[in-house]
């Protein structure tokens, strides 16, 4: 339920409605916008007489509404949400490009091609530590080394990092890690989820599951931002379907559906989405015009060479022409009116 007050309520009968929904078991969330204010209602207001709200002199209206999510509703919180990434802020208008290899595998490689897509124009680093890897042979991350390497990646260019945390007992390493990614495989850990909105306020990358709804993927946001984090981003990398031409399948539709439907940024990742370097350009392209928030992109100096993701990765030259064609439409990029 969602309570819209008037322009000019006085705080007083604000903080009574607020009194009396606690006294409900109901916990109001204000939303304070440029124009309106807003009362979001968590808790089992089924049993709240509507009409008695909408009698109060202070409200202008009640809705109640059908999503399971609130805290990731638009419908709460009207404004998108602009997160900072150390600086780099995404959403709200501000676009940013996260690229990086898909494994930190040493630290001339990390310092190499962090070098390159700075140049490129990138504005975050991204390098996975703890890898989730369907086989259990197949390399599984320098882990705290990874880290340790990544940082010293952010020394050298001053770029913020994005990684990925897999187990919460490894969050205090990442204490200097700028932005934390759920992977996909861990969207639904529920666990992970209520950890990280309880343990830190770190901005949060939440892949969405190879084969999660949208609203699946919202939940999994609320979970975070249920928990005490707010500042979530979601990213859409492609689920799985049953065409078989490329690694997953992507919709990007999911850009305005899921600026609707929430004030969260959207982050598109084009690498896992297509799964072969030369698709991820015209997909980087087609996010930016559709309006993404920001890109997520894979960038390698030697492919064929990679210990994760080789197929997908783009040279630090694919990179740059990519950049280019990026900036050149993101003047032109679909807003939500
Ligand atoms: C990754 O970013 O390298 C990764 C493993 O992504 P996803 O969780 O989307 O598969
Ligand atoms: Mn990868």
């Amino acid at each position: 339920m969602i309570i819209i007050l008037k322009k000019d309520a006085d705080k007083r009968q604000v903080e009574n409605l607020k009194r009396w929904l606690v006294e409900r078991h109901i916990t109001p969330h204000v939303s304070e916008g440029e124009n309106t204010t807003l009362i979001g209602c968590v808790g089992d207001v089924a049993k709240i007489d509507m009409g008695l709200v909408q009698a109060l002199s202070a409200v202008e209206s009640v809705q109640r509404i059908q999503e399971p999510y609130k805290a990731a509703n638009r419908k709460f919180h009207p404004e998108d949400s602009v997160i900072d990434c150390s600086g780099a802020k995404i959403g709200g208008g501000e676009f940013q490009v996260i690229a990086g290899p898909c494994s930190v595998e040493s630290s001339e490689q990390m310092i190499g091609i962090a070098k390159a897509v700075k140049a490129a124009g990138a504005t975050l680093l991204r390098g996975g530590a703890f890898k989730p890897r369907t086989s259990p042979y197949a390399f599984q991350g320098l882990g705290k080394k990874g880290l340790e390497i990544l940082l010293e990646a952010k020394r050298e260019t001053g770029l913020p990092i994005v990684t990925e945390l897999m187990a919460i007992e490894h969050l205090p390493l990442f204490n200097d890690v700028d932005v934390i990614q759920i992977g996909a495989r861990n969207m639904q850990n529920f666990d992970l989820l209520k950890e990280v909105g309880a343990q830190t306020k770190k901005p949060i990358l939440l892949k969405r599951g190879m084969s999660a709804t949208l609203q699946e993927l919202l939940m999994s946001a609320e979970y975070i931002m249920a928990s005490g984090n707010p500042n979530v981003m979601l990213c859409e990398r492609g689920i799985r379907t049953f065409e078989t031409a490329t690694r997953n399948t992507i919709d990007l539709t999911v850009i305005p559906v899921l600026k609707r439907l929430s004030h969260l940024p959207v982050v598109i990742d084009p690498s896992h989405a297509t799964g072969y370097a030369h698709l991820v350009e015209p997909l980087a392209m087609g996010a930016t015009a559709m309006g993404a928030d920001a890109l997520i992109i894979e960038v390698h100096n030697n492919p064929p060479c990679a210990l994760c993701d080789g197929v997908q990765s783009q040279t630090p030259e694919m990179f740059a022409e990519t950049m280019q064609k990026i900036r050149a439409i993101r003047p032109h990029a679909w807003k939500r009116g």
